[in-house]
């Protein structure tokens, strides 16, 4: 993490010391603060963090950064007055990242930002130091606290970076300059604020305005909307996806039942096989293969990474379930791209008894959402899947459009999510696999451990 004096980043900041001390790390949390560190008031819609001073510093902050027009800080404590604290927490992590001999790689995209984050990590891990973003900590504030938290001899800074609306990617990678930025793919989250895919493709497209001199940027190659814009951009592009006018692409794949094995052809073919499902997270793997490639990482350590890779938890995880079920755990989150890619998963997975599936509200989709539903719903093949529960007003959706596909005594909707658990509680057997997925605000971590 940042250890450096007052005296050092002053200057960074454009703001002025009152007093000196050296800090290490810093915070905007005063729950959270670690001695020696920087506190970083941030004046929000609900807290404004200046008012939290005193704790911050009886819970041992060393300094804060402070708002030329906010109350007094604590008497004494020391100070960097700054315009704004939170256009200076981006600034300090804007100055330090580019003060360290570190590489940055960005990664951006509707799904599978943390997947792939956590790819590229892995690989990268066997050849280099490394540190990457943890949990979800991917936004204007996230980026900077993790910025500020990279080692002095961290040789590469793996960062995702998360949007809701125009211009924020472009601030992030402003921040991190990437040596190399990734754009996973382009769904329909946050089609609410932005109107359009073409709308969304420009905002992930924004991680190129950020990108070093000699940087590489890395799409999905099955996207029109990223390969039109690549096609006139003045940096270096390769592309994933599944065809094989890709740079990397698999020339075959077989889905087991721990994880994946896929074959990619560079001069000889390479094999890797991969402990989570679904072919998604083959194209994650595949874009954490190019970023391993610039960085001249051997095929057997790419191997080695993904092999040991370690995901963040309910993105497609594998549960054993009580009595002889598993759960394919996707609860942490659901959009329409990510939902049909979870349940083409679990159509294409071998199971021993029933294929169930337990979907959700995918929430924030705006005024198309209930046609983005009953469309999810479509999609799903009656001749793989047995029973399709869903939950919410929009789930109902869901069911509506598998209607098309599905006799009703397979389709069970619900409201109530007790409701839901009981029924399916009594359905599921030894061998049955049953995928939960659903936006965040529908907790269907509940359904999973009912199961567990
Ligand atoms: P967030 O925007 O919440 O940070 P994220 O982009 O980091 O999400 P992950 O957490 O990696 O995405 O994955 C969330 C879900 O998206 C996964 O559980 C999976 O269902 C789906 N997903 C992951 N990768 C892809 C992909 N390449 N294409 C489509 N869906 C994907
Ligand atoms: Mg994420």
């Amino acid at each position: 993490m940042i250890k450096r004096t007052l005296q050092d980043i002053a200057p960074w900041v454009n703001g002025e010391k009152l007093g000196n001390a050296e800090i290490s790390g810093v915070s905007t949390d005063t729950r959270t603060i670690r001695e020696g560190s920087l506190f970083v008031p941030i004046a929000g819609e609900h807290f404004n963090g200046h008012d939290f001073g005193e704790k911050a510093r009886d819970n041992g902050a060393a300094a804060a950064l402070w708002g030329k027009n906010q109350p007094a800080p604590p008497a004494g404590f020391p100070v960097i007055y700054v315009e704004d604290t939170l256009q200076a927490l981006q600034d300090l992590a804007r100055n330090y990242l580019a003060s360290l001999p570190a590489r940055v790689i960005g990664i951006t995209g509707s799904n599978g930002k943390t997947t792939t984050k956590d790819m590229v990590a892995s690989v990268l891990g066997t050849t280099y130091k490394v540190q990457k973003t943890e949990g979800n900590y991917n936004n204007h504030i996230g980026l900077p606290l993790t910025i500020l938290g990279l080692e002095e001899d961290t040789e590469m800074a793996v960062l995702e970076m998360g949007m809701s609306g125009r211009g924020e990617i472009e601030l992030l990678s402003s921040i991190a300059r990437p040596h190399a930025a990734v754009i996973t793919n382009i769904g329909e989250s946050h089609l609410q604020d932005l109107g359009s895919r073409e709308g969304i493709s420009e905002a992930k497209f924004e991680i190129a305005a950020g990108l070093r001199e000699n940087g590489t940027l890395i799409i999905d190659g099955e996207e029109p909307l990223l390969t039109k814009k690549a096609a006139s951009a003045p940096f270096r592009v390769l592309t994933f996806g599944t065809s094989d006018t890709n740079d990397y692409y698999p020339v075959r794949s077989e889905q087991k039942k721990d994880g994946t094995n896929f074959t990619i052809y560079k001069e000889a073919e390479e094999s890797f096989f991969i402990p989570v499902l679904g072919s998604h997270n083959i194209n994650n793997a595949l874009a954490a293969i190019a970023v391993a490639g610039l960085f001249e990482v051997s095929y057997s350590s790419i191997r080695k990474g993904l092999e040991r890779l370690q995901v963040t938890g309910m993105r497609t995880e594998l549960v054993e379930g009580r009595d002889g079920v598993t759960v394919i755990n996707d609860a942490y989150n659901a959009s329409p791209t990510s939902m049909r890619a979870a349940v083409k998963l679990l159509q294409d997975l071998q199971a021993d008894g029933k294929k169930i599936v337990v979907l959700a509200d995918m929430l924030e989709l705006g005024e198309k959402e209930e046609t983005f539903h009953m469309e999810t719903g479509k999609d799903i093949e009656a001749a793989e899947i047995d029973y399709v529960f869903t939950l919410g007003s929009l789930g109902r959706k869901i069911a509506e459009g598998a209607a098309v596909n599905f006799s009703e005594n397979r389709l069970l909707s619900f409201d109530d999510k007790q409701a839901l658990i009981k029924e399916l509680g009594s359905l599921v057997g030894r061998g049955d696999v049953v995928l939960v997925k659903g936006s965040r605000g529908m907790k269907l971590e509940e359904v999973v451990q009912s199961l567990a």
